[in-house]
């Protein structure tokens, strides 16, 4: 028998902010396993072989209006006030997104105002339109903008991202870049946004800190997990019945070997480079919306205010199908009613075992940082009421 209270899969944002909640606040032996050999899930960062510190999963940058996980997070790291700002690289302009009465004016030149007045007449000074919206406009005028973004912005990007146009894709996915009635030139709208001071993987050394949490890296919960849906002790550790809470973070479908088939994501290859240079573009992304194979180029310093560093490290993005191949990783649900209803069946598998689900493979939903961390504070506060 084991003498833990609760098992918790993986060490991302979902995992480490329950194991803590449940150690901390309901005084409970937690054990995180995590398959990786480090801590953080997708928001690991480590000082790459130049000293430059990099995100290894992509780039993450914090921002939320939840005030309670930003003060939540805030116990655990300092933090480096980054505004993040992206630009579209058309032809050889570089263009703000989101699009907004900057790029309007950029784009459109003497004719700007009088777009201007017709938008904001329209939808409101300060809206957020999502380009599906904007596209349904019938004004000529309007239309022109929206053709201009559409075929500028997203068509060949989501095409990159997704292997499909952005009429194919859940609208809300195209919606969480709209355009902007705005000269806000930031990419998220959030009152809090930044970066931990000292990095993702030093905040989770620190949430994870905790006498009654152990850590387990390096460890598949396949291996030591075994599950029988329906059946009286449907939960076996190590051959032994487990009758604690398990929380499971990871993709569903693979804990029940995909035995109704493989749920879709999409993947993405990190190509890093070195550049012997201070700086190599103008701003932290740059995202190639008509052009290259690569959705967009990161470069770390901008995140992480290194610029006392010689050298510079950038990282482009290369989406893919995920087929489950090992050392592929699945990044983002694709979610669709076919989709959504095989995952559905995964759910009631889990159910059945008594399981927890949470987070971005475990939910299959294209959460943000900021809205796992409170979904964990809410799982967690239920778990110990239980
Ligand atoms: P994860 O971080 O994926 O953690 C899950 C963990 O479970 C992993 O460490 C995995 O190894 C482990 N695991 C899975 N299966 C098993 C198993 N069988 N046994 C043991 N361990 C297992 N959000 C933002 O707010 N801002 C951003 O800028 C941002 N940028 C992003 C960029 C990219 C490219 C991607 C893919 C996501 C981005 N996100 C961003 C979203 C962010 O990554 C997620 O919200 C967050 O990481 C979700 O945490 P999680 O714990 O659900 O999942
Ligand atoms: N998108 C786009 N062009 C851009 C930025 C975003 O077409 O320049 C679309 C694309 O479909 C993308 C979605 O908007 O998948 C959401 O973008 P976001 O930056 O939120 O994606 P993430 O950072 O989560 O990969």
């Amino acid at each position: 028998m084991s003498n833990y209270d609760s098992i918790i899969v993986g060490a991302g944002f979902a995992g480490a902010v329950v194991a803590r909640e449940l150690a901390e606040h309901g005084g409970e032996q937690v054990l995180v396993l995590d398959s990786r050999d480090h801590i953080g899930g997708n928001c690991y960062d480590v000082a790459d072989e130049h000293g430059i510190l990099i995100h290894q999963y992509g780039p993450h940058i914090f921002h939320t209006n939840i005030e309670r996980v930003y003060t939540y997070l805030s116990r655990f790291t300092e933090w480096f006030d980054y505004q993040h700002e992206v630009v579209a690289r058309v032809g050889d302009k570089e263009i703000p997104v989101p699009f907004n009465l900057n790029t309007l004016e950029q784009v459109f030149g003497e004719e700007a105002p009088e777009l201007e007045k017709l938008l904001i007449d329209k939808f409101g000074e300060g809206a957020r339109v999502p380009i599906l919206t904007l596209r349904e406009a019938e004004d000529d005028r309007l239309k022109k903008i929206a053709d201009y973004v559409y075929e500028n912005i997203f068509l060949k990007y989501t095409m990159k991202q997704w292997g499909k146009t952005p009429e194919e894709i859940d609208p809300a996915v195209s919606g969480r870049v709209p355009v902007v009635l705005s000269r806000d030139n930031r990419y998220f709208g959030d009152t809090y946004q930044g970066m931990p001071k000292h990095g993702y993987t030093e905040l989770f050394e620190k949430l994870l800190d905790h006498p009654g949490i152990r850590l387990k890296l390096g460890t598949d919960a396949r291996d030591l997990l075994e599950f029988s849906p329906g059946s009286q002790t449907p939960v076996h550790w190590k051959g032994e019945a487990f009758t604690g809470k398990v929380v499971f973070t990871g993709a569903i479908d693979e804990l029940f070997e995909c035995r109704f088939g493989r749920l879709p994501y999409r993947s993405l290859r990190f190509d890093f480079e070195h550049v012997d240079e201070e700086m190599f573009q103008s701003h932290g992304v740059v995202n190639y919306t008509v052009s290259e194979d690569f959705t967009r180029i990161t470069e770390f310093k901008y995140l992480t205010d290194e610029w006392d560093k010689n050298g510079t490290t950038i990282v482009r993005e290369y989406p893919f199908a995920y087929s489950g191949a090992a050392g592929e990783i699945p990044y983002y649900a694709i979610n669709n009613p076919e989709n959504d209803a095989l995952y559905e069946k995964y759910r009631v598998l889990a159910e059945d075992c008594g399981l927890t689900l949470i987070g971005r493979l475990a939910e299959y939903k294209y959460y943000n940082i900021d809205a796992i961390v409170d979904r964990a504070l809410t799982v967690a506060e239920d778990l110990m009421d239980d």
